[in-house]
């Protein structure tokens, strides 16, 4: 049983400043896994909690396949939930932590005790915990009890599965491990599911697609692909991974940090103040006296697999990802070329750009 999820200009605001949420709409396809990525307070949280029935949006519409979802009770709604912190009954063995959802039902509902067991057992078994069932949650690590959650969760065979940061307070490793793992459980089990994660790596992984957030709005949604390469905003190249910010003044399509052309539009920019995005991979150093921008070395630094470089051009500073085993001291001067990079006018919509002209006044500042 999967259904499709619509949330159509939904609303929230608690009547403390700002709304947490404005106008989101987000159509969610049956089986299709998305994940709502945001910085803390972008409203994640208030979202999936909308869904759940656990909250009433101030306005908007909540539809699973076509049909008004507000108007059913947290109880009916058929939601699964797992929380950060595994709400797991402290109490209760893992195997009466799964057989929860089903044994609290009216009983006209209650599926007899024996085909209760049976479904506990395929649950333990579909997240590999089949000979923990005897365990109680303190008797376990932190990604086994999130296992345990997720069980509790697809118990009452859901008709969507929300998980507010399922991952968020376990160690760096464990999260990784687990997140493959969840997307396998969901390509056998295929729930329509929302994913919350402020882990961009996270989702990108994870998701089908992303619904990247911004205070209380959505920034951008579309494929790990989309959000990655192609960010719509400045807010969103920001929180897609690493990258360097830079100030620019933009004159005839040319962006200028200080004096120094350091890139040019490829498509028309309004004159004025703009931002300029690029990811430290997306940098080629050249020796110095070789095509590109005059830079200077100002500091570097391992950083797993590569090493990144501090370079100062103009008066920008940016981040170079170069081989381990090349020596870049500190003070050398490097030619510096940007492969790909994002110019966003004052709150416009991002273009690409290409190499500054040459001789631009200033442009060999360095
Ligand atoms: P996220 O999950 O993205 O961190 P939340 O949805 O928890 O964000 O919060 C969004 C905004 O709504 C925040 O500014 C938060 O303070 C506010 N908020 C959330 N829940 C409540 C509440 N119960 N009462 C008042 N304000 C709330
Ligand atoms: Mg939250």
């Amino acid at each position: 049983m999967t259904v499709a999820v619509t949330i159509d200009q939904v609303g929230k605001s608690f009547g403390n400043g700002a709304p947490a949420l404005s106008n989101v709409s987000l159509d969610v396809k049956p089986s299709e896994l998305v994940a709502l990525l945001g910085p803390s307070g972008s409203g994640k949280t208030t979202l999936l909690r909308i869904v759940a029935g656990l909250e009433q949006p101030s306005h908007g519409r909540v539809l699973f396949d076509g049909h008004d979802a507000l108007s059913v009770p947290v109880r009916r709604r058929g939601i699964g939930f797992v929380f950060q912190n595994y709400a797991l009954f402290r109490h209760m063995t893992v195997a009466e932590n799964v057989a929860f959802g089903l044994r609290s039902r009216p009983r006209a509902e209650r599926p007899s005790e024996a085909e209760i067991r049976s479904r506990v057992a395929d649950l333990l078994a579909l997240v590999q915990l089949e000979s923990f069932g005897g365990r109680f949650p303190a008797q376990l690590s932190g990604g086994q009890r999130q296992r345990v959650a997720l069980a509790r969760a697809l118990a009452i065979e859901p008709k969507v599965l929300l998980l507010d940061e399922p991952f968020g307070a376990l160690d760096a490793l464990v999260r990784k491990e687990l997140r493959r793992w969840l997307r396998e459980l969901h390509d056998r089990t295929g729930h329509t599911t929302l994913f919350v994660t402020h882990d961009q790596e996270e989702a990108l992984e994870l998701a089908d697609r992303v619904v990247v957030m911004g205070k209380g709005k959505i920034e951008q949604i579309g494929t790990p692909d989309d959000v990655y390469d192609r960010p719509e905003t400045a807010a969103v190249f920001g929180f897609m991974g690493e990258s360097s910010r830079i100030e620019v003044d933009v004159k005839n399509g040319v962006a200028l940090a200080g004096s120094t052309a350091i890139a040019a539009a490829t498509l028309a920019v309004p004159d004025g103040p703009g931002l300029l995005y690029v990811r430290p991979h997306d940098v080629t150093l050249g020796l110095h006296g070789t095509a590109g921008l005059k830079g200077q070395v100002r500091a570097f630094r391992r950083h797993g697999a590569i090493r990144r470089v501090e370079i100062a051009v103009g008066t920008a500073v940016l981040e170079a990802d170069i081989a381990p085993t090349v020596r870049v001291p500190i003070g050398e001067k490097v030619a510096v070329r940007l492969d790909r990079a994002r110019l966003f006018a004052s709150d416009g919509p991002g273009v690409d750009t290409k190499a500054p002209p040459a001789h631009q006044p200033g442009d060999y500042a360095i």
